[in-house]
């Protein structure tokens, strides 16, 4: 292995080298990809258009959302339940009643249509494609307005606290960095990266950091969304990150590149039944000895 390793990469192969292996060097992958992470690369395009000064960061939450109908996808209902509730039945939405009206529904609360759709799929039972329609709908136009949520807060609350935007989206040795700014009261280049998280941050969490070490931050800075409470202020922790712990991170950045260059792939059972709250996706293929629910990428 030459490339020098992401962070995704270094935290994958800490997670289980096992799975790297898979994912890096076989280019395996689940054939359905999680909710959160297309409303994840949503609220990124969306905010990287707000830090370009684009005068409507939403409709590149469409586009994104816009997977929710040609790609296969897992959803909980813990992932949007208290949001449909909050977005789309307090405040209903006309377009998507309109929408799901000329799909058949009768019926006079979406709630009620969410709910029902929701236990389909905690239960395994088959849908129509028409239902399955009306569920990539509903859920659609709750990410779209969560992401107007999320949009909002950043214009409110981190926006006046930058002077200048430096760089969006740019390509280190380590990964790409959300985005660099100068900030009100600061002197260095702040090294930025948007979470979003069900907790809060620890206070030191910007120090101890091995993304934004990773990235030869001087200073950097997370700005945290809060999943469960849509009217929170996003979390802002700017700290400076001391020599030492750079240093300390590329150290560790290269013993991991070694152990890749050297094919080390144990598996760490440790994480096979939980990660990210989910079951390891390779959970089959390690147990069982079956790739179902797995396809080989495409190499371009
Ligand atoms: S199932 Fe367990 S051992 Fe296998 S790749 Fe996943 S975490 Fe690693």
């Amino acid at each position: 292995m030459n490339k020098p390793l992401s962070y995704s990469s270094y935290s994958l192969y800490h997670i289980c080298p096992k799975k790297y292996e898979y994912e890096k060097i076989q280019f395996l992958q689940p054939e359905v990809i999680p909710y959160h992470l297309i409303f994840g690369s949503c609220i990124d395009n969306c905010l990287n258009a707000a830090l370009e000064g684009h005068p409507d960061p939403i409709h590149f939450a469409s586009i994104t959302l816009g997977r929710l109908f040609t790609e296969q996808y897992t959803i909980k209902r813990k992932e949007i339940w208290s949001d449909i509730n909050e977005f789309l039945t307090k405040f209903p939405i006309l377009c998507v009643t309109e929408e799901l009206r000329t799909i058949g529904w009768k019926g006079e609360k979406i709630e009620e249509l969410a709910d029902y759709l929701l236990s389909k799929i905690e239960n395994n039972e088959y849908m129509s494609e028409n239902q399955k329609t009306a569920l990539n709908l509903i859920i659609f136009y709750t990410a779209r307005e969560k992401a107007k949520n999320i949009i909002s807060l950043f214009y409110k609350h981190v926006l006046p606290i930058i002077e200048e935007v430096i760089s969006v989206q740019r390509q280190t040795k380590r990964g790409i960095i959300d985005f660099e700014a100068k900030l009100k009261g600061y002197d260095d280049v702040v090294v930025l990266d948007n979470k979003t998280a069900s907790r809060p941050y620890k206070l030191d969490s910007v120090e101890y950091s091995i993304q934004l070490a990773g990235y030869g931050a001087h200073t950097g800075a997370y700005v945290v969304f809060n999943k469960n409470n849509n009217k929170a202020k996003p979390q802002i922790i700017i700290q400076k990150i001391p020599e030492h712990n750079r240093n300390l991170v590329e150290d560790a950045y290269k013993d991991t590149e070694e152990l890749i260059r050297t094919n080390i792939f144990p598996r760490n059972l440790n994480s096979c039944g939980k990660q990210y709250g989910q079951p390891c996706p390779y959970l089959n293929l390690c147990w069982k000895n079956t790739q179902d629910g797995l396809i080989k990428k495409e190499i371009k």
